[in-house]
């Protein structure tokens, strides 16, 4: 008996050490017979699963698992009894359990079998793992979300190890290289960005800033290049990692693309620089008023056009009219200036300046509302434009056009000569005639004779003055006089040189009708020079006539007044012009004549552009040409 007690004991207490050693073990621990019953539960198990262990003794495992495994179970031990193959002991895995309450929890599982004599039994080693799946959810969450700020940041995030291999790059990154994020991990950083040229000459700066014989640049600007060579400027900012004792591990970089920034900042340095050289080249300079602020902007150059120290601050308008405008101009610009603010309308306007330096300059000022805000809060743009060579090159144009203009009226003399001494010495010659006659009645001395002598010197005085006009007529043409604008009236005007013109005509057999309206109003314009048109423009019709040997010689001189200005041509029944030449017979020294200068239309035409006038052909109804030139009339001058 002794011995039976013995080993009763014996066991009992094995059990007791088991049930002690499963209570003091962490995780839940659970023994099952060959069948799947459990035998034992620990303290562990007891609270993970909610069961207590006299509830949970004899049931079957399957109740702490929740379906499909739950139904499975049965099979599965069938299968892994008769087979011998288990899909389970002796590997850990992961599983879902299920409490007491229905509720779920996963768990790392892990049975071992314990074999001897007797039918197989099993122990089960459960972890409740939720807390730490939890965990690594979280961990998982904050990485994607640390992943997802690197993506959406629109700066290239890179971090490389000391060997310059990328370690971290983010989607920006992989964009600007085209390449995905794999393809990049691990690699060498300048193989797969930098330009091949670039390459050694970075990698030695980026080694010896991770080998900290270098301090990292905080800003730096380098190209990156992607596969198809297309390149990319990137603003890089840096910073060197460190591990826990305070030596480098690598580098941190972000950097943006700066490409298209660069681009317009190129744009507007090359922009401002054309800007600059132009303003030079034209002799323009530019400023700006903003009236609310008094905000006063100069160009460099307008610093030197108007020789200002360009340190000194700029100058308002005001202040430029009394300081730097000719005294004569001032009161003008002035007035200008202010009419300008008031009406908005663009101040354009020419005057002269005494720059500091007391030099003479011309400016065209133009000037306009750049923002139509409230008065006193605007913005006004404005320009000078040194003019004083242009003046210059004008005035002496003018000269010249004058000086050719007079020697146009000599030349046209000089073809008229032979018809003027003619004209000129008819009278004489009956002056002479009248003389003699009246010598030999003097001599009779009778009452008769007295009053034939008286007769015939009535005709000597009518002979010399008709010589006289003649000659009149010719002085102020021959004259080299200064140009005056005067308000003409145009029918005076012909009448006067139809006397010397029919003279012309005469010679050649040719007459000349006027055709005038009756009052016409007057036109503003330099007598002599418009004399000289219609003299040109006669002598181009007579030529034309005697030319074409036509039957019907009248020249017709026509001045009328059509709407806002006032008509004068000349109609002849020559030739006509042909339309070959009707584009060319204004050019300089156009001529189809045998002698002549191809001037006189080329210098009426000038003449009467600069009177603002048009100056043109067309054909004479029923055969010849008519020339016509047109100006405005004093009225419509004033007006616009
Ligand atoms: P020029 O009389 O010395 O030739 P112009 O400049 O006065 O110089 O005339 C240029 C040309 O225009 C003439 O050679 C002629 O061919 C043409 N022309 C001018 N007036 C007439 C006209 N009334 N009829 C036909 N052709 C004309």
């Amino acid at each position: 008996m002794d011995g039976i007690d013995t080993t009763v004991n014996l066991i009992s207490r094995a059990e007791h050490d088991l049930q002690a050693f499963l209570d003091a073990t962490v995780d839940a621990a659970i023994v099952s017979n060959h069948i799947g019953v459990i035998e034992a539960f620990n303290k562990a198990a007891e609270q993970m699963f909610g069961y207590p262990s006299n509830e949970i003794l004899g049931k079957s495992v399957s109740v702490l698992m929740p379906d499909p495994d739950r139904s499975a179970h049965a099979d599965y031990m069938n299968a892994y009894r008769s087979s011998g193959q288990a899909k389970i002991i002796g590997i850990g895995r992961e599983v879902l359990a299920q409490r007491s309450n229905g509720t779920r929890f996963p768990a790392h599982l892990a049975i071992g079998e314990v074999k001897g004599p007797g039918p197989r039994r099993f122990v089960a080693f459960i972890h409740d793992i939720s807390i730490r799946n939890a965990a690594l959810t979280a961990l998982k969450m904050e990485r994607d979300r640390a992943q997802n700020y690197l993506d959406l940041a629109q700066v290239i995030l890179l971090a490389i190890d000391p060997q310059c291999r990328i370690t971290l790059i983010n989607r920006k990154g992989c964009e600007l290289l085209g390449r995905p994020e794999v393809d990049l991990l691990g690699k060498d950083w300048f193989e797969a960005s930098a330009p091949h040229r670039d390459r050694s000459a970075a990698r030695a700066l980026i080694k010896n800033v991770l080998s900290e014989q270098m301090e990292p640049a905080a800003y730096q600007e380098s190209a990156i290049q992607n596969a198809t060579g297309e390149s990319t400027l990137i603003a890089w900012r840096s910073t060197v990692l460190h591990d826990a004792n305070g030596h480098p591990t690598g580098l941190l970089s972000s950097g943006e693309d700066i490409t298209a920034r660069r681009h317009a900042q190129d744009a507007l340095t090359r922009n401002t620089t054309l800007l600059l050289t132009a303003e030079t080249i034209a002799g323009l300079g530019t400023y700006e008023i903003h009236e609310a602020s008094r905000l006063l902007f100069w160009s460099p150059n307008l610093y030197t056009l108007l020789g200002c120290d360009p340190s000194l601050p700029p100058l308002d308008m005001p202040d430029i009219t009394a300081t730097l405008v000719h005294p004569d101009d001032r009161t003008h610009v002035k007035e200008q200036w202010h009419k300008f603010l008031v009406s908005e309308n663009r101040f354009d306007v020419e005057h002269r300046m005494i720059l500091m330096d007391g030099t003479l300059r011309t400016v065209h000022s133009i000037a306009q509302i750049q923002d139509h805000r409230p008065a006193n809060s605007r913005v006004i743009i404005g320009t000078l434009h040194d003019i004083t060579e242009r003046k210059r090159a004008d005035e002496e144009a003018r000269r010249n056009s004058a000086q050719l203009a007079h020697v146009g009226r000599l030349s046209t003399m000089g073809e008229m000569a032979a018809g003027l001494a003619h004209e000129i010495n008819q009278p004489l010659a009956a002056i002479a005639a009248y003389a003699q006659a009246a010598l030999r009645l003097l001599d009779k001395n009778n009452a008769d004779a007295l009053s034939d002598a008286r007769e015939a010197m009535q005709q000597i005085a009518n002979q010399a003055l008709r010589a006289g006009g003649v000659i009149q007529s010719l002085r102020s043409l021959v004259k080299n006089k200064e140009i005056e604008m005067r308000p003409l009236d145009m029918r005076r005007l012909i009448i006067d040189l139809h006397t010397l013109a029919a003279v012309d005509a005469h010679a050649s057999d040719v007459q000349i009708k006027l055709a005038l309206d009756n009052a016409v109003p007057p036109v503003m314009a330099d007598a002599i020079q418009i004399q000289q048109v219609l003299l040109n423009l006669i002598r181009n019709a007579i030529d034309a006539t005697v030319a074409a040997r036509c039957q019907s010689k009248g020249i017709t001189v026509r001045c009328e007044r059509l709407m806002n200005e006032l008509e004068i041509s000349v109609s002849d029944h020559g030739s006509g012009v042909p339309t070959a030449v009707a584009e060319q017979i204004f050019d300089q020294f156009f001529t189809t004549k045998e002698k002549g200068t191809g001037l006189g239309l080329s210098i009426s035409h000038s003449i009467i552009k600069s009177h603002n006038g048009k100056i043109s052909c067309r054909d004479t109804p029923g055969g010849g040409a008519t020339f016509y030139f047109s100006l405005p009339l004093i009225q419509e001058i004033s007006a616009s």
